[in-house]
């Protein structure tokens, strides 16, 4: 009913994650204006992306939606989606890249969508596994089903965000194992994480996958860290 939503609107105003606006009743986590300026990549920057995989696993294409840039407030809207309960806002951003996506063809010839799994203990300890809702989002949106639990996470890995390149690669060596092959034998996957950094988590799910089963992989996240500008 309207009437009670703007009442709860009134009494618990809701804000902006990224300018700490109050949100009218039809915006959701972020204003409009902070919508209209969500910094997407550049096309000159999405080869970079590849880049980061090449030579490292048999990889059809790589992309990413916006930009993670240090000091950026949009970084707080996901830092919510990943540590403060607020996974549905990176459903709502997958549902806008692949509306964008989807017209540019990147989703040909996908067979089914893999979220980056988490292991039991750090799912326990968050409730939810952000990738999980990425994936929804693009699969609501290109119909691609969604492959879960083929592959495991069967070490928790520490947190990555104050490691160095070196220690990325190490720490998440051996985290992964294909529980189950059959239902991405032969397909083309598209393999999800919320945020590219040195690619060392994907890599080691990719080669973990690649051992095993003869599959094609591409490569989605949400958002690439990129610091140069
Ligand atoms: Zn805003």
């Amino acid at each position: 009913m309207k009437w009670i939503s703007d009442l709860i609107d009134l009494i618990f105003p809701r804000h902006c994650y990224v300018c700490g606006e109050i949100l009218s009743r039809q915006e959701q986590d972020i204003c409009l204006d902070c919508l209209y300026k969500l910094p997407k990549i550049e096309k000159i920057h999405l080869e970079e992306i590849e880049k980061v995989f090449w030579g490292k696993f048999d990889i059809a294409s790589a992309t990413s939606y916006i930009y993670y840039r240090k000091e950026s407030p949009y970084n707080r809207l996901l830092h919510k989606m990943k540590y403060d309960n607020r996974p549905e806002i990176g459903r709502r951003l997958a549902m806008m890249a692949a509306e964008q996506l989807s017209k540019e063809g990147f989703f040909d010839g996908i067979d089914a969508i893999v979220p980056l799994p988490l292991s039991k203990k750090k799912k326990r300890q968050r409730g939810y596994n952000q990738c999980d809702y990425i994936a929804e989002g693009l699969s609501h949106i290109t119909g691609i089903p969604i492959v879960k639990d083929c592959v495991v996470s069967t070490k928790a890995n520490e947190s990555q965000t104050h490691k160095t390149r070196d220690e990325r690669w190490k720490n998440t060596e051996g985290i992964f194992s294909l529980a189950t092959p059959e239902p991405i034998e032969g397909k083309h996957i598209l393999l999800i994480d919320d945020i590219l950094t040195t690619g060392a988590t994907l890599t080691n799910c990719a080669m973990a996958i690649q051992q095993t089963c003869h599959c094609k992989i591409s490569i989605f996240t949400l958002a690439y860290t990129y610091n140069k500008l």
